[in-house]
């Protein structure tokens, strides 16, 4: 199967600049199999289990994110770039590789004791995922499981959201 979703993925040569290895899911997405397989293999060990909402990181997170939700009957969180939630929100920063930036959700979007599983497409540094997770516990949320498709284990992001005790499910990995 993982070699199914491998397939399904394409590889960028120097995108968004040279040097990198742009993975896009896009390919992934258009491929009905490969996608139906992808979310279904994310919700897999949380089918039946009581989950509340599904948290997703804009922008890939929000359209996996809106699937995964759907198949476990829980509601769908956005998270968000600074300045684009219509109603009061919550902040954090983080860093990236050159500078800060934030992200933020709604005030009201998570009720204290929520079971939360947290979506995005990739995990890299780890350092996106693990600003989610700050953001979601300060509400007084309980993360289940952090998930991806796609994991770059020598960045080292599971091994940083394993040190805050969120479980990390991924499904394919780029060495
Ligand atoms: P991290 O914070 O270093 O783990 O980077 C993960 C974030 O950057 C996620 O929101 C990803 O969507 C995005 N990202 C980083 N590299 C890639 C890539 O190769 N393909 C797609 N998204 C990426």
């Amino acid at each position: 199967m993982s070699d199914e979703l491998l397939q399904a993925i394409r590889t960028i040569p120097d995108y968004p600049k040279k040097g990198i290895l742009f993975r896009d899911i896009t390919t992934l997405l258009g491929n009905a199999r490969a996608f139906r397989r992808a979310v279904d293999a994310l919700v897999q060990p949380w089918a039946g289990s009581k989950v509340d909402q599904i948290a997703g990181i804009e922008a890939r997170g929000f359209i996996l994110g809106g699937a995964v939700a759907h198949q476990l009957s829980a509601g769908f969180v956005p998270i968000r770039k600074k300045g684009k939630l219509p109603h009061e929100t919550v902040r954090i920063a983080y860093s990236l590789e050159y500078g800060l930036d934030e992200m933020e959700m709604h005030k009201d979007a998570i009720r204290p004791g929520d079971q939360v599983i947290l979506v995005d497409d990739l995990i890299a540094t780890g350092g996106t995922a693990e600003a989610a997770c700050r953001l979601l516990r300060n509400q007084g949320a309980e993360i289940v499981a952090a998930c991806f498709i796609i994991d770059l284990p020598d960045l080292g992001g599971r091994k940083k959201l394993e040190a805050l005790d969120v479980p990390v499910r991924t499904l394919v990995a780029f060495p």
